[in-house]
């Protein structure tokens, strides 16, 4: 094996990101080699680019979404031999912390993300910590091996924050990639009916296919949320009621509000969505009236990967539409598709590079 490997990494933020020919990586006692087979490119890996949000110590290997091969295992290692097919959970973390020991590693106070504090996947090889593997059958391609261990990952993280139970109801506010992900996976866990909201007719009619409900909301600027027209819409189509589970992949006072509204009693918002508006609640009418609960969701759990992983191998949660683009490891390729993404967004799409 070469002691060198090409890496696509951003050495300077708002530039392109440039290939470099690194040292590859050494393999401490705990940790494992693999040779990527797959990276994902994810809408993060744009906003990284741009500085939206801050990546360190640069120059970095760019890349959460990552699966592959088992290359070389450190020597206090145990259950892993080359060659074996993985997949890569995207945050490294200590296993001794407080948060690590109650199972809320999301937390871990000196935890790290691949591709954004410490070298990631758009490269030949990655090190991690071997707790941060998990096999990855040979049912499942590679390209969805790695895009499932983020948006998917996210979305069934959200499922489980709202405590879904079957034969619940959800309405899934915001159908891009968590969306389409979050839709088959509340049907897997038992979901009853499952609504999905959204302004744009194209994704709405891939929710429909998947076997949601379609409700188009209305394009608001009231800061307070058009919520009564899609509240009521939600509830029309819910047999009445209102649903027991909301997940709000946006999290702005335009989806957050009707989420809020369309709840039934002990029904539970999640909140996914990066918004950082502040969202009025009526709390008599809306939350104590109705021991309503509005939830937090951030990452996701290790514990949660092999659940998944379960459901992609069934064919419960169908990757294969969300793959739409497959380039090599070439940082002209991949910089055009963290282009397109700053421009457009993901849109329940996925670019992969296979390497
Ligand atoms: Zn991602
Ligand atoms: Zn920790």
């Amino acid at each position: 094996m070469s002691s060198t490997m090409k890496a696509v990494r951003l050495t300077a933020v708002g530039q392109p990101l440039q290939m470099q020919e690194i040292a590859r990586p050494a393999v401490g006692p705990l940790e494992v080699l693999v040779q990527v087979a797959a990276a994902g490119i994810c809408h993060s890996d744009a906003h990284y680019r741009a500085g939206v949000s801050p990546v360190h110590p640069l120059p970095l290997t760019l890349g959460h979404e990552v699966s592959g091969v088992v290359a070389e295992v450190g020597e206090l290692t145990t259950g892993w031999q080359p060659g074996d097919r993985v997949c890569l959970h995207y945050l490294a973390t200590c296993g001794q912390c407080d948060y690590c020991r109650r199972g809320a590693e999301q937390f871990c106070t000196s935890g790290q993300m691949i591709g954004k504090h410490r070298d990631g996947g758009y490269a030949q090889f990655i090190v991690a910590p071997a707790a941060s593997l998990f096999p990855l059958p040979d049912e499942i391609p590679f390209e969805q091996g790695a895009v499932m261990m983020c948006s998917s990952a996210t979305a069934l993280h959200a499922l489980r924050k709202g405590r879904l139970a079957a034969g619940e109801s959800v309405a899934i506010f915001g159908v891009g990639g968590l969306g389409m992900s979050a839709i088959q996976l509340a049907r897997a866990l038992g979901a009853l009916r499952v609504l999905a909201v959204d302004l744009d007719a194209g994704r709405l009619a891939l929710a429909e296919r998947l076997g949601a409900l379609p409700v188009r909301a209305a394009r608001t600027d009231s800061p307070s949320g058009d919520c009564q027209s899609c509240a009521d819409e939600i509830h029309c189509l819910n047999a009445g009621r209102g649903v027991d589970v909301a997940l709000d992949f946006v999290s702005v006072p335009a989806t957050l509000r009707p989420a809020i509204a369309s709840l039934a009693p002990f029904g539970r918002v999640v909140a996914v969505g990066l918004g950082d508006q502040p969202v009025p609640i009526y709390p008599y009418q809306e939350l104590i009236n109705r021991e309503a609960e509005i939830i937090g969701c951030s990452d996701h759990l290790a514990s949660e990967i092999p659940l998944l992983t379960e459901l992609v191998r069934r064919g419960s949660l169908d990757l294969a539409p969300v793959v739409t683009e497959v380039i090599p490891l070439d940082a002209a390729a991949i910089n055009a598709a963290l282009d397109r993404l700053q421009r457009y967004g993901a849109g329940g799409v996925r670019t992969v590079i296979r390497v």
